[in-house]
């Protein structure tokens, strides 16, 4: 068995210890002589890890009392679409950051709901950095903002949550979440499809502020009211039991690992040494984002001449490198450095890349 090293956007690698737990206990899990997958998510054990991966997943987050956490379907698009429909009235205004990508998205998602506004844009720079917090436009009526923590295809992280003042703040983490501490007391909302960095697909975690779930919104059946699912304890239909299981050993092994505030020390590392090979190649590798925005999750770098790609991709993964085709909207590569990449990962690609540079430079 050859397990590679991947570099993917999502769905990405994960734990090896959480893959060989659910292995090892895949057709019985806990004593109950059923796979986990088979059991009712109204049983006894699967109530009882539900809530274990609640507390587990509030720890690792340090999620305040505050804030409902949410197990859904769906992914981040979903939230994108439950966002205006359960925090704004109709055609109410509500602000859009736009820095890459996802928050584009997130804008045509909400269109039909509501009068997007977008706040400000660095998309006439090429999605280069993140518009200065003085230059935003938030109308005054806003019912939120809605900002991407970390623009996936793009390479640009939010250094912090962003103040709005009385207005909410919502946030796309789907690709950041558990990558450092983050103080979710400041978010109204943050939600994440799981894929990324928390665990498989088909699993979404929402972080809501309950005085939030209090508002009207706008007509819609229950499987769309955000605040029925927090009082049902996501289970107001059959939830993706298996994925939720998944997600909640990766969970336990983040924090076996040392917690958010470790992941960061080595998110920090791994992204400063494939930077530092980027930088310092002399321009034979490139990427244009803003130094203090550069996203340590997703690398996004062009080769300066575009018909070495083919070459780097297949030599690439003939070394068993997984995933390091860049997204078609800017080409080039893109290298996912989530938590389940380890230090040895980063440094087996920028050995390779010092390497093809001195083959083909
Ligand atoms: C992947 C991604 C999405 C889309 O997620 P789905 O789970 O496929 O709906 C949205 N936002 C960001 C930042 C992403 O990385």
């Amino acid at each position: 068995m050859t397990r590679g090293l991947n570099f993917s956007a999502g769905p990405s690698t994960l734990p090896e210890p959480a893959l060989r737990q659910a292995q090892a206990e895949l057709l019985d899990w806990r004593g109950t002589g059923a796979s986990v997958a088979e059991l009712s998510h109204r049983g006894a054990p699967f109530m009882a890890l539900a809530a274990e991966i609640e507390a587990d997943l509030r720890r690792l987050l340090d999620v305040p009392e505050s804030h409902a956490v949410l197990f859904m379907q769906g992914g981040a698009t979903l939230q994108q679409v439950l966002v205006p429909l359960n925090f704004a009235a109709p055609g109410q205004a509500a602000g859009y950051l736009v820095t890459g990508h996802w928050s584009k998205v997130a804008m045509k998602q909400a269109r039909p709901y509501v009068d997007v506004r977008e706040i400000a844009s660095s998309e006439p720079g090429g999605f280069h950095g993140v518009p200065p917090r003085e230059t935003w436009q938030v109308p005054a009526d806003a019912a939120y903002v809605h900002v991407t923590g970390n623009e996936t295809i793009h390479g640009v992280e939010l250094p912090d949550v962003p103040d709005a003042g009385d207005i909410p703040v919502v946030m796309d983490v789907s690709s950041n979440i558990a990558s450092r501490p983050m103080d979710f007391s400041r978010v109204g909302m943050a939600y994440a499809g799981a894929q990324k960095n928390l665990g498989p697909s088909g699993a979404t975690v929402v972080i809501v502020h309950r005085d939030l779930l209090e508002r009207a919104g706008q007509p819609r059946g229950d499987i769309l009211v955000l605040k029925s699912h927090a009082a049902q304890g996501s289970m107001l239909n059959t939830p993706a039991t298996f994925n939720w299981y998944l997600l909640g050993l990766c969970v336990r092994w983040m924090l076996d690992e040392g917690g958010t505030p470790e992941f960061a020390r080595r998110n920090a590392r791994k992204a400063a040494l494939l930077y530092g090979a980027i930088d310092g190649s002399g321009g034979f590798y490139r990427n244009d984002v803003d130094a203090g925005v550069r996203s340590r999750m997703n690398v996004p770098f062009v080769l300066h001449d575009p018909g070495l790609d083919a070459a780097f991709l297949a030599e690439s993964e003939a070394l068993h490198m997984i995933g390091l085709k860049g997204h078609k909207a800017v080409g080039g590569m893109r290298a996912s450095l989530y938590n389940a990449m380890p230090e040895s990962g980063v440094q087996a690609l920028v050995d390779f890349m010092r390497d093809f540079q001195a083959r083909h430079g």
